[in-house]
C-alpha cells in the first residue's frame, strides 16, 4: 500500500462542489471596486463568487479560498476548464 497525497482526482475537496450557476459578469467584482486591474478570472465552485487569479495583483480568488473555505474553483476563462484546489495547490 502507498499513500500519494498528490494524486490527482481523488482530492477530497471536490465534495465541496456545487452546482453554481455560470458568472453573470465576467468581472472581479472586488477589483472593480478598488479599481485594480485583474489579469484572468476563476469562479468559486461552493457559492459561485467570481474572483481573481494569482497572475492578478489582488489574487482575489485566492482571498476568498483563505476567508471562506472555499477551496475548490475553476477557470471561466474562454477554452480552459480546468478546476484547481487551493489547499492542496494542485489541478482537481
Ligand atoms: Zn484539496
Ligand atoms: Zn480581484
Ligand atoms: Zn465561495
Amino acid at each position: 500500500m502507498t499513500t500519494n497525497p498528490t494524486r490527482v482526482g481523488a482530492d477530497p475537496h471536490l465534495e465541496m462542489i456545487r452546482p453554481v450557476p455560470p458568472p453573470t459578469r465576467r468581472a472581479c467584482a472586488e477589483c472593480v471596486q478598488l479599481g485594480t486591474p485583474w489579469v484572468h478570472l476563476r469562479q468559486c465552485l461552493t457559492c459561485g463568487q467570481v474572483g481573481c487569479w494569482d497572475s492578478s495583483p489582488m489574487r482575489h480568488a485566492r482571498g476568498h479560498a483563505a476567508s471562506t473555505g472555499h477551496v475548490v474553483v475553476r477557470s471561466i476563462e474562454p477554452g480552459e476548464s480546468w478546476k484547481w484546489c487551493y489547499a492542496h495547490e494542485q489541478f482537481v
